[in-house]
């Protein structure tokens, strides 16, 4: 008997990096799951046929840097209504939250979302509140890798800010720095920092992160940037990134730099991931001009030369592993959640003028037409 399908998207550019896939493709849809993919499935294989030729067809969007603790911290975004809109279908929070405040995190915004959510819990016992980190007694060590092994389905590692005013300020850079270490190393978890106005020199910070750490704000503008005095990547980045470190984007706008960005790329030093570091509109005021979501970031990347494939693996495949859940989203592998994004990739320029006022002129833009969640479709 021919299988039957609960839904074929036909005719799309389907971009898969996980599989190497880019080309024209028919996506089946079964029991919320991937259930194939074929350059031409059967006319009848499914009641349910939708044309999508002309349309990029990708693994639905990871977004590995975001603020969701909404209703409780000001900066916090409402996850359903700002992510889905734009093909993004799983978040992580990066730390709003600590193993004080976690619990609520959890049941009250992740348990009844439509997304998949996980995050990275703070160093900092009440989370992002500012200057969390200098006072060292929000530092527990053990609180901190018990909560992270009794959530470990959801929590993905230890998020610090190194960062002066706010965050650890200058005092305690270094010592957070070695509790995320001792922390981490306990709970067998990756670290996360914030390196954004850093305080210290960012070869000061990476020589406490182990192969899949993450930087987030590589391309930040103040104060002791991934560039040298000659406009280089410094080489204890090329180092870190050479032994395993992961390198993160974390937009805001106020964390991005259009002309370190570019010389960065010109120097083949990609971003391993993109990401937002989306907050509310209220979290985001007075603290950059305007935010970008997912797409439009992807669409900054794509203008200063960062490939189309590896664009795409940066919020899929590349994203999915860089927070250890490699095979697990992120890819549109038969027997995988159907979580799917179609998108079009459209000849309308952009302008992104960055912190300082620097522009990214982009030709071509990503838009959203669908989002699926498990196979159905939520935007
Ligand atoms: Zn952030």
């Amino acid at each position: 008997m021919q299988q039957r399908y609960d839904m074929i998207l036909r005719g799309g550019e389907v971009i898969d990096p996980s599989q190497g896939i880019r080309g024209k493709r028919d996506l089946a849809v079964n029991r919320g799951k991937v259930a194939a993919i074929a350059e031409a499935l059967p006319a009848d294989a499914s009641g349910f046929n939708l044309d999508v030729s002309g349309k990029l067809v990708v693994p639905g969007l990871v977004d590995i840097h975001t603020h969701f603790y909404h209703k409780v911290m000001s900066l916090g975004a409402d996850p359903d209504t700002s992510f889905l809109p734009v093909g993004v279908t799983t978040a992580v929070d990066a730390g709003s939250s600590g193993w004080r405040t976690w619990g609520g995190l959890r049941d009250f915004v992740i348990a009844p979302s439509r997304m998949r959510l996980l995050a990275f819990v703070n160093l900092s016992g009440i989370g992002l509140m500012p200057p969390e980190l200098t006072d060292m007694a929000q530092i527990q060590p053990q609180d901190t890798a018990d909560c992270i092994a009794a959530d470990r389905d959801l929590l993905v590692g230890i998020k610090l800010r190194i960062t002066s005013p706010g965050g650890t300020g200058e005092t305690n850079a270094i010592p957070a720095l070695q509790k995320a270490r001792e922390t981490a190393d306990m709970a067998q978890c990756k670290i996360m920092t914030h390196v954004g106005r850093s305080p210290i020199p960012l070869a000061r910070v990476v020589e406490h992160l182990k192969p899949g750490d993450i930087v987030t704000h590589t391309f930040h503008g103040f104060a002791n940037t991934i560039l040298d005095e000659r406009g280089r990547v410094r080489r204890e980045m090329v180092q870190a990134r050479e032994r395993g470190v992961l390198f993160d984007v974390g937009h805001a706008n106020v964390w991005f730099d259009a002309p370190i960005a570019r010389a960065a790329i010109e120097q083949g030093f990609l971003p391993n991931t993109l990401s937002t570091d989306y907050t509310s509109q209220e979290g985001a005021r007075g603290r950059s001009r305007y935010m970008l979501t997912l797409l439009e970031v992807m669409s900054t990347f794509l203008a200063l030369g960062m490939p189309l494939d590896r664009v795409i693996s940066a919020v899929t495949d590349r994203a999915a592993t860089a927070i250890g859940r490699a095979g697990q989203f992120g890819s549109l592998k038969v027997g995988m959640p159907a979580d799917v994004a179609v998108l079009e990739l459209q000849d309308r320029p952009a302008t992104y003028t960055d912190n300082n006022g620097k522009a990214v002129q982009a030709r071509q833009t990503f838009h959203h037409v669908m989002t699926l969640r498990d196979g159905a479709k939520v935007a």
